[in-house]
């Protein structure tokens, strides 16, 4: 899936008159050009077309873009033309917040295009001013260099971690805010590393994201969740408890895999696992990204069973009005808000504002973080539906899920 691109530009245009010089030989160079309208003749004594001409769309004067360098070429307008004009800074900038992989080709690229023309037909001071300028480029790739290594040796270890099965997921328990009951779990993925003992998601997330093993991992991690729920709700059942729902994060990249519903509902069958036991955890950036195939995909998941979850709600831009468009099933408040709603009268109105708007829309709320027994009666005087967070319990190894199935917590002195 193409991602839409979103640029900004600070266009500058130049008005050039027919016969009018645009750049010429040996000048110093801090930008080039893009014609927007008109015709330059260029005489590039570095390229092996010495003579051409750059219409519309076209650009030229490209040295102008590397820092130092000098122009190789004179350009003059064959008619009035208007420039646009692309400056060193503004290439810069969009290429150290590209992609690294970009950002270092670009500039290795346009340091051998340079090493290659001033060897050529470079002067002794260009020559010079070139091999200063490459020890200062060294040094400012060094990060990125470094970024880009450890993400893909971190790469090889997701890898090899998938093979030998050093994930494991843990369980938090989410209760009903109504009663205290245990209703379901939300199942956060742990990496049992050999060397660096258990890590949370903190550390490989974000990578697996970025190097796209999220795809394999967030399969394992839904195999697992339904696993488990097999598990879980037989013993409940067993112990005439009531049963269980897992919750499970998917990421949005998850989402640009096509692959992705038929992967899920081959695990359902492979597993024999009921949907409707299972949540998928979303974030607001899935509906966000491209609108119109995040629904396709959340009703087919949502003909497929699952319920819908929307996780760290209030942290992205979608309003309350947008979500009636998605079918979603629940609401999980991010916890930034149970952190501060007691002290900031803001965060506190934003809560109130999204549990009262959430009930009319029929959406169930999750609150998210609640560390405190003042957080949690607040929730349930703002009647939302489900708690989570470390005052109720931390996540837990799989074992230790059976010993607190059909168990309620006391909300209150009442209970
Ligand atoms: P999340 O989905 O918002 O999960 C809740 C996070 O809040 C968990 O962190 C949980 O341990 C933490 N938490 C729960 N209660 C409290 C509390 O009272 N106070 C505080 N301060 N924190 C609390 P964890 O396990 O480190 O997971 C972090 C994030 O990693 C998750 O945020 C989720 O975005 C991602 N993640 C976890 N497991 C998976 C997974 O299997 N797949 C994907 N794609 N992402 C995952
Ligand atoms: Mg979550
Ligand atoms: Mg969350």
């Amino acid at each position: 899936m193409k991602e839409t691109a979103d640029w900004t530009y600070r266009l500058h245009r130049i008005e050039i008159k027919k016969g009018d010089l645009v750049l010429s030989d040996q000048e110093s160079a801090t930008c080039a050009y893009i014609v927007e309208t008109g015709a330059i003749a260029v005489e590039d004594r570095a390229s092996s077309t010495p003579n051409y001409t750059v219409g519309p769309g076209e650009m030229f004067g490209e040295y102008g873009i590397i820092g130092d360098a000098v122009h190789y070429s004179t350009a003059r307008a064959l008619e009035d033309s208007i420039l646009m004009v692309v400056t060193q800074e503004e290439i810069e900038e969009k290429s150290a917040a590209s992609d690294p992989m970009v950002h270092l080709f670009l500039n290795f690229f346009m340091d051998r295009c340079q090493s290659l023309t001033v060897r050529a037909i470079g002067s002794e001071e260009q020559n010079l001013k070139f091999h200063s300028r490459r020890q200062h480029l060294k040094e400012s790739l060094q990060s990125t260099q470094e970024e880009i290594v450890s993400l893909f040796r971190l790469k090889a270890e997701l890898e090899r971690a998938i093979e030998n099965d050093e994930f494991v997921l843990h369980f938090q328990p989410i209760i009903s805010l109504r009663g205290g009951f245990t209703a379901g779990f939300e199942a956060l993925i742990r990496w049992q590393h050999p060397e660096r003992g258990l890590l949370s998601p903190f550390h490989f997330i974000d990578t697996a994201e970025k190097t796209n093993m999220i795809t394999p991992i967030g399969l394992w991690v839904f195999k697992e969740a339904c696993l488990h729920s097999l598990k879980f709700n037989e013993t409940a059942a067993n112990g005439q408890s009531p049963e269980v729902f897992i919750s499970v994060n998917v990421s949005a990249r998850q989402f640009e895999d096509d692959k992705l519903i038929e992967n899920f509902r081959a695990v359902l069958e492979e597993t024999g696992a009921d949907p409707s036991k299972i949540q998928l955890e979303i974030t607001e950036s899935v509906l966000m990204t491209d609108a119109d195939r995040a629904k396709e995909m959340l009703y087919e998941l949502k003909e497929t069973g699952f319920q819908l979850v929307l996780d760290d709600f209030g942290t992205g831009y979608s309003s309350l009005s947008y979500l009636h468009k998605f079918p979603i099933d629940k609401l999980k408040i991010d916890r930034s808000f149970t952190h501060s709603m007691l002290d900031d009268q803001d965060s506190l109105e934003i809560v109130r504002a999204i549990s009262g708007l959430s009930h009319n829309m029929d959406i169930e709320i999750v609150a998210e973080g609640i560390e405190t027994m003042e957080q949690l009666s607040l929730y349930r005087d703002l009647d939302c539906h489900y708690g989570q967070g470390f005052l109720i319990a931390k996540p837990l190894p799989a074992e230790d899920v059976y010993g607190i199935l059909g168990t309620r917590m006391k909300l209150s002195g009442q209970i």
